[in-house]
């Protein structure tokens, strides 16, 4: 899986791509980040990606020509191209499990008052959202992308249980889990945990998982 991530500033994915889960797919080649500036593609004598927007109101777009001859630098018959927009589709699960299949995914982040119309229109496969509210770019948004991404594609999370068991895989959220010490604070760990009874824990916790569903109300899309 490849992502191409086109921004105005790529340092920000430096320590996504060296650190952490991410970071070991990376090294063993199970993911690639390919990060491309935006403003190396201005044809703007001052490098500029932006101007004011027609009409009036308040700050700056991103203009086409840079945003444009980036994508179509790295975009090839498997890419598929997703600005990362507060208006798109609200990241959940199943879309996630669906570009987790994709090989080539090409991410877009906007910046200042967003990008000019005609880039969506022109070269836009998919916009997607992190939530009804609005980040001072797209590069955070990106970010959960990869992440989220990644650890559905096979081999990037060592024991594949961490996936399968996490919430949502299921439709259902994770049962709760305990750790040392046996007592904390009053607080016990529950006794069938301690039991050795493997059928019995296992029983124990698809209980669990449906009464925290079903207590933290969270509407699952399956
Ligand atoms: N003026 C735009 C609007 O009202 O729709 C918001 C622009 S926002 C300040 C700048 C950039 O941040 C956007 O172009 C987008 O790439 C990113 N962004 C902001 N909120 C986002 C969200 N909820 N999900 C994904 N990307 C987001």
């Amino acid at each position: 899986m490849i992502f191409n991530i086109l921004t105005l500033f790529p340092e920000l994915f430096i320590p996504l791509k060296e650190y952490g889960i991410i970071g070991k797919a990376i090294k063993e080649k199970i993911i690639s980040l390919n990060l491309i500036n935006i403003r190396d593609f201005s044809k703007d004598s001052h490098k500029k990606v932006d101007d004011e927007i027609y009409g009036g109101g308040p700050g700056m777009l991103m203009t086409c020509q840079p945003i444009v001859d980036s994508i179509r630098s790295v975009k090839n018959n498997k890419s598929k191209v997703i600005y990362l927009s507060p208006q798109g589709s609200k990241l959940n699960h199943n879309l996630l499990t669906n570009l987790s299949r994709e090989e080539d995914l090409i991410l877009l982040c906007g910046h200042y008052e967003g990008i000019d119309q005609r880039v969506i229109d022109l070269e836009v496969d998919m916009e997607i959202s992190i939530g009804d509210f609005v980040v001072s770019g797209g590069e955070i948004p990106a970010m959960i992308l990869v992440d989220s991404i990644s650890r559905l594609v096979d081999g990037v999370v060592g024991n594949e249980k961490s996936v399968t068991e996490d919430s949502f895989y299921n439709g259902l959220l994770k049962y709760p889990v305990y750790t040392r010490p046996r007592v904390f604070e009053g607080l016990s760990v529950p006794d069938i945990l301690l039991s050795g009874d493997h059928k019995k824990i296992e029983e124990y916790r698809k209980k669990e998982s449906l009464r925290v569903t079903k207590e933290k109300k969270i509407r699952l899309n399956r």
